[in-house]
């Protein structure tokens, strides 16, 4: 073989090897870098899947607590005794992922104070038998009814709350200046220690704080503020000294709404222990049961921590 022919067969054998080199490099290429690349997509998608599966069932988890929750609200809600005021909320990893609180709202409280004006009188004995079968104590502000004092001191003995009402509940007395205004604080609040040992420091004006028109109220609550005598009127009436007798029902009837629509915390109802008000006490019974079945609602005497309620 001639030396060009040698040289040309060694040049085509290196082509031949350059092809088959690059005809690997493109296999390689195009076949098993995509192939490695898909696998490794593989692994972490189904990685990625089993993350997602894992979130979806913590998310599941979350909401079925919450709904739990929510249930326990609604039931301590509606039954006072229950006292789950708080519902924590964990995950079932056992991580806590913090503290639902939901507080319950609170019982509203109310503090009923039965007064009764003008007695003694011929129905106080049965206003408190009334309380007595019902373990409830009230407030007297009486006036000066003598020929009752045995009913003042049955009054007192039973652990009720005494003030006073003025001695005589004459307007034109009481009011006429603040000298008799005066005279006569002094003449109930005597009779009253005297009778009963009691140093009466409640006054309830004659007709409220805002019936005295003869002279400046103000006068006369400033004479019981050195006196340290708080005086108390109303939020709540029985209306049961105006004109006409109301039945016991339409009394109670009265009174109940009164202490349910009244917001705030104190409620002070104004009755009568009078001679011809009979179906005040017959209305009693009913207003004690319905005042405690009422929830957060108890009924108290007056004393020192009572909140006053001022007209004037
Ligand atoms: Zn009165």
């Amino acid at each position: 073989m001639r030396p060009e022919e040698l040289e040309e067969k060694k040049n085509k054998r290196k082509r031949i090897a350059k092809i088959k080199t690059f005809m690997i490099c493109f296999f390689m290429f195009f076949l098993i870098v995509p192939s490695v690349i898909s696998v490794i997509a593989l692994i972490r998608m189904e990685r990625l899947e089993k993350s997602i599966l894992e979130t979806r069932n913590m998310i599941e988890d979350i909401s079925v607590r919450l709904d739990n929750a929510g249930i326990k609200e609604t039931a301590s809600a509606a039954d006072p005794d229950v006292s789950v005021v708080k519902n924590e909320v964990f995950l079932s990893s056992g991580e806590d992922y913090g503290t639902l609180s939901n507080s319950r709202p609170k019982t509203v409280s109310k503090k009923v104070y039965l007064t009764f004006d003008d007695g003694p009188s011929s129905n106080t004995e049965r206003i408190l038998d009334i309380l007595d079968t019902y373990d409830v104590k009230a407030t007297f502000f009486v006036n000066g009814h003598e020929k009752y004092d045995e009913e003042l001191k049955k009054i007192a003995e039973a652990g009720h709350s005494i003030g006073m009402h003025s001695w005589s509940h004459d307007y034109s007395d009481v009011y006429a200046d603040l000298d008799s205004f005066a005279d006569d604080l002094d003449r109930i609040h005597s009779h009253i220690l005297e009778v009963t040992g009691v140093d009466s420091t409640y006054y309830r004006f004659p007709g409220g704080s805002s019936n005295c028109h003869t002279m400046d109220v103000y006068e006369c609550i400033s004479y019981l503020d050195a006196k340290d005598i708080s005086y108390f009127d109303w939020n709540v009436s029985a209306a049961d000294a105006v004109s006409g007798t109301k039945s016991a029902a339409q009394i109670a009837d009265t009174v109940i709404k009164g202490i349910e629509k009244e917001e705030g915390e104190c409620v002070i109802v104004l009755m009568h222990d009078a001679a011809g008000r009979g179906t005040t006490v017959d209305a009693l019974p009913g207003i004690i049961e319905a005042v405690m079945s009422m929830e957060g609602a108890e009924l108290l005497p007056i004393s020192g921590t009572t909140e006053e309620i001022h007209f004037r």
